[in-house]
Formats: structure tokens, C-alpha cells, sequence
């Protein structure tokens, strides 16, 4: 018995009868309240009080205030996230302003495998700055990497394939025994699992507003500064509403004090609305019972899987509790049988090479839904019905 029912907020999502939406970690469904907020801000804010609403509705206040709600998921405390851009918009932010400063430092530490944004975003501050390295190492050997050469530890919390735990606390200690800082990418993490960033003294951190939150297609995603950082850390991209009085107009930039250095240009309102919605759909809730939830519903997913499914094999760790709040299991042909199992009405994804992964999310999924994937998916792979020739065509999202 746990604290939360699973499918206990199904009731406030737009989901359409007779559908199994696994794929919550990808794109959140519409939560109800995100209709009303949209059109209540476009019909009587943008709608009627036009350019005043940035005062008289806080709309330039939105980004802070709304990583206030996102502060409690993850153990921030107030005024240490703000919301702002993309995860890898601000994952390239952070990391420039971290090797700045850590001179003398030239490694970026990270996996291989890690979700490829992050990599990549990497690359591009290499660019810049051709003195960088980018050090991929095996997660068992990752504590050891940490040296006097690295400036930062650049890791994804939940891994977006297998939904392997990192250990943010032993890691966050090694790397500061070594002198680096540390960037955790909470994108799998954030409205799925508990997150203690105070707790684990965690530096930086980002994380995205449209999986687990719900905020939307592209939602705007959040950054979060330890306090104790604030002073040092600057973006580099000083954009003006990162300023500390962006209406002066002045020529040169001098950054806002805070979190709010981290803002770049103007808050997207329409998707900042709906997102703010998704996040008031936890309010109240623990994210340990929403987790125990999850361990629940995921373990009797797999169990069943176990039992019906020989075909496939786990990628995730078998023990619930190593995981985030997604498995993956990895099957030949996994893009056919994901397609067939989406004609069925119960949607996962795809992850390349071979992986199907069932996104499993305790706010409005039910013992019965997971069921009833399982049983549709035992009887796909049974019946072969994945080799029909239209199941093998692929789309340009998977
Ligand atoms: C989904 C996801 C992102 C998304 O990045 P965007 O730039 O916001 O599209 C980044 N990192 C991880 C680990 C993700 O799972």
C-alpha cells in the first residue's frame, strides 16, 4: 500500500479513451488545467491588457516564479532555478561557466552513451574553446576519472535508455574531493523519482519541462545555480533580460544578481502557461509516493513481461528501486513491434538500436493499463503480427 494510487490524476489529463500511454517520458499528455491556462492568457491577459500584462500579470516575473514549483521536485531551494530556454541550451551555459571557472582544469567528464545533446553541446563549447577535452568513461570507472585535470562532471541522473540511477551523492562528493564541479542533467529525473540537490550539495543542474512535467511540446526547460555559486558563475549568453536592469538600456552588460543571471531573452508566456499548469498538477504530492507508484506499476510490468514476453530481454536493472521511472527491453526488431504494439493503442517508443521503452507514469497510469500492454505486446510478438511490411517504415521521430 502506498501513499499514492496509481492512476489517482487520470482524471486531469486529456487522454483519449481506450489509449495506454507509456510515452509520458517523452511528451506528457495535456494536462486539463493547461488548456484553461492557455486560453485564459491569451483570451484576457494577451487579449485584453496586451503589453501591460508583463506588470500586471508578472509575465516578467513567470521564469523565477514558476522554478519555484519546479524547486521542490528536485530540492532546490528557492530562487536556485529558474526556468529559461532548452536542456541544451542551458547545458552549454552552465558547462561554459563552469571551466571558466575552474582555470587550469581542461576535462568535461562524461559517459559514453549519454543522452547525445549533452555530447554534442560539448563539442560545440570545444570549438570555442580547443583547449577542452571531453573524457568518456564507463559509469564503473567514472569516481576514479575524477583527477586534477577535471573541471567538470557533465551526467544525466537517469539514463534516457536503460533508466540506470546514477548515485548523485557519491558522486557529487568524489568529484569534489578531485576539485570539480558537477552538472546533472535531471531530464528523466524531475516529476519521476526524488531529487536532492541541496542534500547531495549538487553545483549545477538542468532539466526538462516537457517529459515527466508536462508542460508541453518544447517546453521552455529549467536551470538550477547552488546558491553558494551565484556570485562566480556567469552565463555566456548575456542576453538582456539576464541583465541587472535590462530597461536601463545601458551598453554594457552587467549581470542580474541571483538566479536570474541565467535568463537570456524573452519568456515564451504561451508555453510558460502550460508548462506552470503541469507543474501545479503535483502540488501536494510526494514525489516518494509518486516513485513507490512507479516501482509498483514498473515491477508488475516487467514481471508480466517476464512471464508472457521470452522474446524480449531487460536492459533496465531488474531491481525496481535502481531505476528511474522508465524500462527498456531490447528485442531485434524493435522498432516493427513498437509500431504494431502504437497501431494497438498502447504507445512506447523506439530508442536505436533495438530498444522498446515504456515510459511509466503513476499520475494517471493503472494496474490495468499495464496489463493490458503487456498482454497486447505478448500477443504481437506471438502472433509475429510486427512483420507486416508497414511496420517497418520508419518516421523522421521515433
Ligand atoms: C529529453 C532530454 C533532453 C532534451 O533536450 P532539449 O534541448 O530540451 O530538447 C536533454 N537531455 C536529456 C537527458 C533528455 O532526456
Amino acid at each position: 500500500m502506498t501513499g499514492f494510487a496509481p492512476g489517482a490524476r487520470r482524471d486531469r489529463f486529456f487522454l483519449p479513451e481506450g489509449l495506454v500511454y507509456l510515452d509520458g517520458n517523452s511528451l506528457g499528455p495535456l494536462p486539463r488545467g493547461a488548456k484553461t491556462a492557455i486560453s485564459h492568457l491569451t483570451e484576457k491577459e494577451w487579449g485584453e491588457t496586451l503589453i501591460g500584462s508583463w506588470n500586471e500579470h508578472d509575465w516578467i516575473g513567470a521564469p523565477e516564479r514558476i522554478g519555484d514549483k519546479i524547486a521542490p521536485l528536485i530540492g532546490a531551494r528557492p530562487g536556485e532555478t529558474v526556468v529559461s530556454d532548452s536542456v541544451s541550451v542551458n547545458v552549454f551555459k552552465l558547462a561554459a561557466a563552469a571551466v571558466l571557472a575552474r582555470t587550469g582544469r581542461r576535462v568535461i567528464l562524461s559517459e559514453p552513451g549519454n543522452f547525445p545533446t549533452d555530447l554534442y553541446m560539448i563539442e560545440g563549447l570545444k570549438r570555442l574553446r580547443p583547449d577542452l577535452e571531453l573524457r568518456l568513461v564507463e559509469r564503473g570507472a567514472m569516481a576514479d576519472a575524477l583527477d586534477e585535470d577535471v573541471a567538470l562532471l557533465l551526467l544525466t541522473h537517469v539514463h534516457y535508455k536503460t533508466a540506470e540511477v546514477f548515485d548523485m551523492a557519491a558522486l557529487t562528493a568524489a568529484a569534489h574531493a578531485a576539485g570539480a564541479l558537477t552538472l546533472w542533467d535531471l531530464s528523466h529525473s524531475v516529476g519521476a523519482i526524488p531529487v536532492d540537490l541541496s542534500g547531495c550539495e549538487a553545483d549545477l543542474a538542468v532539466g526538462c519541462g516537457y517529459k515527466y512535467l508536462n508542460g508541453g511540446p518544447g517546453a521552455p526547460a529549467f536551470l538550477y545555480v547552488a546558491e553558494r555559486h551565484q556570485g562566480a558563475l556567469v552565463s555566456p549568453l548575456s542576453g538582456w533580460l539576464g541583465h541587472a536592469a535590462p530597461f536601463d538600456f545601458s551598453d554594457d552588460y552587467r549581470p542580474a544578481a541571483g538566479i536570474s543571471r541565467w535568463r537570456a531573452g524573452t519568456p515564451p508566456m504561451l508555453a510558460l502557461a502550460a508548462l506552470e499548469a503541469g507543474l501545479d498538477e503535483f502540488a501536494g504530492l510526494s514525489m516518494d509516493d509518486v516513485a513507490a507508484a512507479s516501482r509498483e506499476l514498473s515491477d508488475r510490468f516487467v514481471q508480466r513481461v517476464y512471464r508472457t514476453c521470452p522474446q524480449l530481454e531487460l536492459i533496465s536493472p531488474p531491481d525496481p528501486a535502481a531505476r528511474g521511472s522508465h524500462v527498456s527491453f531490447r528485442f531485434p526488431q524493435a522498432y516493427e513491434a513498437m509500431q504494431a504494439l502504437i497501431d494497438r493503442q498502447v504507445v512506447g517508443d523506439f530508442r536505436a538500436p533495438d530498444a522498446m521503452r515504456f515510459g511509466i507514469t503513476p499520475l494517471y497510469l493503472t494496474e490495468t493499463d499495464m496489463d493490458r500492454a503487456v498482454d497486447t505486446l505478448a500477443d504481437i510478438l506471438e502472433s509475429g503480427a510486427w512483420q507486416q511490411e508497414r511496420y517497418s517504415v520508419r518516421q523522421a521521430v521515433t
